[in-house]
Order: C-alpha cells, then sequence, then structure tokens
C-alpha cells in the first residue's frame, strides 16, 4: 500500500466553485493513482464567515462529483477531528511547543512566529511604523507543478491573533503534520504562503511534504482569475441543471491537465491511470462553458435508456409548476424523452424541447407558420396525408416514412412537401426529432387532430 496522503480543505465561507472542485478533483486522483489516501478537512477557523449551509453545499457537491474521502467528517479517521473548529487542544498544544522552544512569542496581546535571523529596526514609509527585519536565508519549495521557488520571510508574522484565534498558517500546518499529509496539492494563489508554512514544518521539526500548486483557471471571457461571482462558477448549478457528473469530472480534469495526448472524452479510470504531478500543466487554464456543454452532451448520448428517462423525470420533478408532462403515461413520457436523447445538449433543454408531446395548447412560431404556409399547396398536402392516416402503420419510424413516401408519390411531390407543414402542425416549429418519430410517438389520433385542425385554419 502507498504512503500518500492527500488533503483537500475548503473554508465554507461560500458555494462551492469550479476552482475548489478542480483542487479536490486532482487530490483525488493523486490519492488513486497513488493507491493513497484522500483526506477531507474542513478549515472553519474564521467563525464570522463560516455557515453550515456552506458546509453542506461542499460535502453534498463532492458525494455528487463521486470524489469519496477516505477520512474527514462524517466517516471520521485515524487523526481526527476533521474540522478545524473541533481541533483547538491540538493547537494549544502546537503551540506551547513553539513557546517553549523560543519559537513563538508574545506581543500587543498576538502571538508571533519567531524566525530565526539577526534582526534589525527599519522604517516602513509604507506601513508608516518601526518594523523588525529578520536577515534569513531564502526558503525553497520545490514545487512539483512549478519547480524551484524561492522566497525569503523577512518579518515575523502572527500565528494566534489577539481574540484568540489562530491564523490560517499555523492551523494549516498543525494539521497537514498531525495527519500526515505527504503531498499539498492546492491552488496557485497559495503559492506565496508557502515559505511561511515551510518555515513552521522546520520549527516544529516535522519533514516538509511535496508541494504541489496548480495554476489557476482563467475566466471565460476576458483577463484575470476564475471568481465565485463569474456566471458558471457554481458546482450545484450544473447538479440543478441536471448536468452529468462524470462529464463535469471528466471536464474538470482537462483544466490544467492532459493525458499527454489530444483525448478529452475518457472513462474515469483511464483519467485516474494517467494522472500524475508532472502531467500538470505550467500554464493558466481558460474555462470554458461551451466545451463543458458539449462534454456533457457526449455523456448524455451514451447514458443506457432507463437512466436517461430517470435523469428527465427528476428534472421535470425539479422544476417549479406542473408539468403537464409529469401527468403524462409512463411509457409516453419514455418514449418522448428516448426519441429526445439524441438531439438535444442538456437535460435541461428537455421542458422547451417536447412542449407539444404533452399539451394540445403548445406554442406556434409564427415567423415558421408564415414561411411553411406562405409555399406551395399546405392546405392540399395536409388532406391527402389527412385522407392516408386511417390505412397509415404506425409501427415504426421506417413504416410511417414509407407511406408518407407513397403519399407522396401518388400525388406527384416530394416528400419534403409533407413534412414542413406536418411538422408545423404537429409541433408549432420547424425543429425537432424526425417527423416520422413525432408521428410514431404521438400516435395516429393525436396525429389526425393536429393536421385537422391546421388545415382548418388555412
Ligand atoms: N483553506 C484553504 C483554501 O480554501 C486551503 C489551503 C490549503 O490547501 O493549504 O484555500
Amino acid at each position: 500500500m502507498s504512503s500518500v496522503r492527500v488533503r483537500f480543505a475548503p473554508s465554507p465561507t461560500g458555494f462551492f466553485h469550479i476552482g475548489s472542485a478542480r483542487t479536490a478533483l486532482f487530490n483525488w486522483l493523486y490519492a488513486r493513482h497513488t493507491g493513497g489516501k484522500f483526506i477531507l478537512r474542513i478549515e472553519d477557523t474564521d467563525k464570522a464567515r463560516n455557515s453550515e449551509e456552506f458546509l453542506n453545499v461542499i460535502y453534498d457537491s463532492l458525494t455528487w462529483l463521486g470524489l469519496n474521502w477516505d477520512e474527514g467528517p462524517k466517516i471520521g479517521g485515524d487523526f481526527g477531528p476533521y474540522r478545524q473548529s473541533e481541533r483547538d487542544a491540538i493547537y494549544r498544544e502546537y503551540l506551547q511547543r513553539l513557546l517553549d522552544g523560543g519559537r513563538a512569542y508574545e506581543k500587543d496581546g498576538a502571538i508571533w512566529f519567531k524566525l530565526l535571523g539577526d534582526r534589525h529596526e527599519v522604517y516602513d514609509d509604507h506601513r508608516q511604523k518601526t518594523v523588525t527585519k529578520v536577515k534569513t536565508a531564502p526558503t525553497v519549495i520545490e514545487d512539483r507543478i512549478r519547480g524551484r521557488v524561492e522566497r525569503t520571510e523577512d518579518e515575523d508574522f502572527v500565528i494566534v491573533r489577539s481574540d484568540g484565534n489562530p491564523v490560517f498558517h499555523f492551523v494549516n500546518v498543525v494539521d497537514d503534520i498531525t495527519m500526515r499529509i505527504t503531498h499539498v496539492i492546492r491552488g496557485e494563489d497559495h503559492l506565496s504562503n508557502a515559505s511561511k508554512h515551510v518555515e513552521l514544518f522546520k520549527a516544529f521539526g516535522a519533514p516538509v511534504p511535496e508541494f504541489a500548486h496548480i495554476p489557476l483557471i482563467l475566466k471565460q471571457n476576458g483577463p484575470g482569475k476564475m471568481s465565485k461571482r463569474d456566471q458558471g462558477a457554481l458546482v450545484e448549478e450544473y447538479q440543478r441543471r441536471g448536468y452529468i457528473a462524470e462529464a463535469l469530472v471528466n471536464f474538470l480534469s482537462l483544466l490544467g491537465w492532459n493525458p499527454g495526448d489530444d483525448r478529452e472524452k475518457m472513462p474515469l479510470d483511464e483519467i485516474v491511470r494517467l494522472f500524475d504531478l508532472p502531467g500538470v500543466n505550467q500554464s493558466n487554464a481558460r474555462f470554458d462553458d461551451k466545451k463543458l456543454a458539449h462534454m456533457n452532451m457526449l455523456y448524455l448520448l451514451e447514458l443506457p435508456a432507463d437512466e436517461f428517462v430517470a435523469r428527465a423525470r427528476t428534472f421535470f420533478d425539479s422544476q417549479a409548476g406542473d408539468s403537464p408532462a409529469l401527468a403524462a403515461d409512463a411509457t409516453y413520457f419514455r418514449e418522448v424523452m428516448l426519441l429526445s436523447q439524441p438531439k438535444i445538449k442538456g437535460i435541461e433543454e428537455l421542458p422547451a424541447y417536447t412542449v407539444y408531446f404533452f399539451t394540445e395548447d403548445f406554442p406556434m412560431d409564427e415567423k415558421v407558420k408564415a414561411k411553411v404556409l406562405g409555399k406551395g399547396e399546405p392546405k392540399t398536402r395536409l388532406n391527402e396525408l389527412i385522407a392516408a392516416l386511417a390505412a397509415m402503420d404506425f409501427s415504426s419510424d421506417e413504416a410511417i416514412e414509407n407511406a408518407i413516401k407513397a403519399v407522396a408519390e401518388t400525388n406527384g411531390q416530394g416528400f419534403g412537401a409533407y413534412q414542413s407543414v406536418a411538422r408545423l402542425a404537429l409541433t408549432g416549429t420547424n425543429v425537432g426529432p424526425s417527423i416520422t418519430g413525432i408521428m410514431r410517438v404521438l400516435g395516429r389520433e393525436r396525429t389526425g387532430r393536429r393536421l385537422t385542425k391546421l388545415a382548418a385554419a388555412i
């Protein structure tokens, strides 16, 4: 068994966004690739900004994405508790070690971490006060993604605030030590903290974990990092919109990593097999919601019929208002959904895409209507179809197609002359599944009624 132990350490201060999901995923993938452990740790020391609601969103989103944790809240483990708000005693013990070893001291009510090196006072113009500078050697971080990074810490820093709350750097490192974390895989925004963290590890005499800082995700349009406020940034939004979790995971895996060739859609076990830190790009990745939608469509197309129908029903159920689709016969609902499956890009399109199957009161696209009725002899074509309906074989798309072709031939017309006007009568639009599929699913009776209604209106 591998000794790799990685952790995802979110702070429940906001909704769970794409960047967090990607960090969680890369940790999870690394753990699964190496046969190590994936630990979930909640960094909730900032009581004012944390909420239980956000915490539940983290659990739900990770669970939805399939990123199961081996140790952490809800399931426990040998190195818990896994919420920082429950680890006070551990922090106090570790603080005492620093105090006893002369590596921490109190000043102005706060507790400071003491760097080692020659000290001198200088006046800082910017902050308009005298500060103590410490002459130290640069801290070296051998980052698995960024390579060698050097940074010099030259001032002591606060580790426990005057209100008694420990600071992020301190609890983060104490937890990584006590939870025996071997690899710290996190967003590049934390690279600037790594030197402080390394100095803390050393002060505790603890081994420094490997660091891997993953590149930022840039917002879709324009410069800068994608933020929680950007459109499409929240994971639960995709869940709500009926996205397939596996598709989102596949998409996220490619935000800053590639399998070494230009493959995109890949089964999860293949991603796990190929994922490794050297494969993570140094350059930033750009979010692209069209690419995500496309990936989702590829997964939708492959869903087995039963699963697609079940997901469709769940989505209709989740929509506000009573869709007549929910009251429809289950077999009919299934047929409608399976007819639509190869045609849509996302589950969320289904209600609008299938509206005319479930009501006689469906919208008519007036532009399409004007165009279709403005050419040829639409009324005659409709009446010819209506006349043939009673004898028409509705058992398959092919049978219906042959029947329409026969009507067309008898009347010296092309198939298209019937298709566009029938589509208008049956659906009110000029897009959708094949006309034969629509007729088969609607059935002889509904088809006849709608054709007759339009013929009478012309
Ligand atoms: N709580 C930090 C964050 O949410 C995690 C820092 C780390 O992974 O070391 O960004």
